[in-house]
């Protein structure tokens, strides 16, 4: 799986920081998203897909499996 984030896209809402903690992170100045692993393991992939549902800005985008 690999996840891109689209930083104009994103509004700063956090909700895919509370689903996925260890993918996404927010910046500190305007709460846009930081993406901390563009290549997640396995065990991670439900809860990124997750983060990617319910993003508002739909600004999360992945690919592969
Ligand atoms: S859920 Fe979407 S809009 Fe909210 S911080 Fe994450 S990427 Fe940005």
């Amino acid at each position: 799986m690999k996840v891109t984030v689209d930083e104009d896209k994103c509004c700063g809402a956090g909700s895919c920081v509370l689903a996925a903690p260890d993918v996404f992170d927010q910046r500190d100045e305007d709460g846009v998203v930081v993406l901390l692993d563009a290549e997640p393991p396995a065990e991670l992939h439900l809860a990124v897909q997750e983060a990617a549902d319910v993003c508002p800005a739909a600004a999360i985008t992945l690919s592969g499996k």
